[in-house]
């Protein structure tokens, strides 16, 4: 990473060293099937087993209230098809600025004859409780809101959003999407606030290609994936043993350091900022300034096209990205910045840290921002 400053952190972070380690210690050792019922497959079941509790821990929540799943995406598709399947009722609520995986999810629960209702949000991307509850009637299912946005870092009130639509209408389950909160926010799902929570390991230094989706006990859900039974019932298939002792390892990590971590992040990222709005006409920061994730910092710029700005950053070694990855191939403008109300003369770009990210790096960055944007504004 000595040529480039890698500022994508919340498309994915580099693998822990932490993490690697316990990967590589499972893969040497732990050969089984956790399903198989010899003693090989006790190992694996008991590896796989710690590295459930390891999670709830974190989460204070019981470990058999942890789904494994293969990412983030796949636990916001279990929550929502599995509670939409599991329920007579019809309708569902989401928030206006969720990300691809509720989002695209809604439009297909939609397409097989389900409705949605979005709730909006304001100029800083926070979700209003009134607006919400507003749309929670009697036919409602399920409410789901992110814990903290992917483009912006807004932190949403997501236990008062729960309460507020709990009182409205008690059958109604509460979603929250926390793959870019976990270990970054101090989750605990002790009070019972919350049915599900969708988790992702290579946002937190873990490997990609794991997830998990907490299901509060007595919360009923049809699974999306049959077959062997594995994960009670709700998630067949042979779990990554090996993928999810690096998720429980990262995660341990990153909940130990998160107070740090934080800090120091929230520096860098605010040196980063005043280099570029000190040195800088036409430039606005989006999110909110104080309930937001410390290691994203969105930027708009006036008078630029996104995909210019980080082709030439990328050029002079920033890597940063236009809102998400998943729409970085996208020209269309971001439907975050859209509900926040952003207008369309600033190019926004998605600058995000991590607990990797120096102080010399921050500010090289700003500089290289400033450089860059005066250049094509010329
Ligand atoms: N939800 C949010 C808020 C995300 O930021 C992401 C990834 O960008 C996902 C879900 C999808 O997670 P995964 O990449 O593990 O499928």
């Amino acid at each position: 990473m000595d040529d480039f400053i890698y500022l994508d952190n919340a498309a994915t972070t580099p693998l822990a060293p932490e993490a690697a380690e316990a990967m590589a210690a499972c893969q040497a050792t732990i050969f089984g099937n956790p399903s198989s019922s010899h003693s090989l497959g006790v190992e694996a079941a008991a590896a796989l087993e710690k590295s459930r509790r390891k999670l709830a821990s974190i989460l204070v929540c019981n470990p058999d209230e942890l789904v494994f799943t293969s990412s983030g995406t796949e636990a916001d598709n279990l929550a929502l098809f599995g509670a939409a399947y599991a329920s007579r009722r019809k309708s569902f609520v989401i928030s206006a600025v969720e990300h691809p995986a509720v989002l695209e999810t809604a439009d297909e629960l939609v397409q097989r004859g389900f409705e949605v209702r979005r709730a909006p949000v304001d100029s800083r991307g926070v979700v209003l409780v009134d607006e919400l509850v507003e749309l929670v009637d009697e036919d409602t299912f399920l409410v789901s809101v992110m814990y903290a946005n992917n483009e912006v870092g807004t932190v949403q009130p997501v236990k008062r959003l729960a309460r507020a639509v709990k009182k409205k209408n008690p059958e109604a389950l509460f979603h929250c999407d926390a793959v870019q909160a976990f270990t970054r926010e101090p989750i605990s799902l002790a009070d019972g606030a919350l049915d599900l929570l969708s988790l992702s390991a290579h946002k937190l230094h873990g490997p990609r290609g794991a997830g998990a989706l907490y299901v509060k006990k007595g919360t009923k859900l049809r699974p999306l994936i049959c077959g062997g039974g594995q994960e009670k019932g709700l998630r067949s298939g042979t779990e990554n043993v090996v993928a999810i002792a690096g998720f429980a390892a990262a995660a341990e990590l990153a909940h130990r350091a998160r107070e740090a971590d934080n800090a120091r992040i929230r520096k860098c990222m605010a040196t980063l900022g005043r280099i570029v709005t000190d040195n800088l006409d036409g430039v606005i920061i989006n999110g909110h300034p104080e309930d937001g994730l410390a290691e994203i910092l969105s930027l708009g710029t006036a008078g630029l096209k996104s995909q210019n700005l980080l082709h030439f950053l990328e050029d002079e070694g920033v890597i940063v990205s236009a809102g998400s990855a998943c729409h970085s191939t996208r020209t269309k403008r971001s439907h975050v910045i859209e509900a926040m109300g952003v207008s369309p003369d600033y190019a926004v770009i998605r600058i995000s840290a991590s607990r990797y990210t120096t102080m010399e790096e921050a500010e090289e960055a700003g500089h290289i921002i400033v450089a860059v944007v005066n250049k094509l504004r010329r």
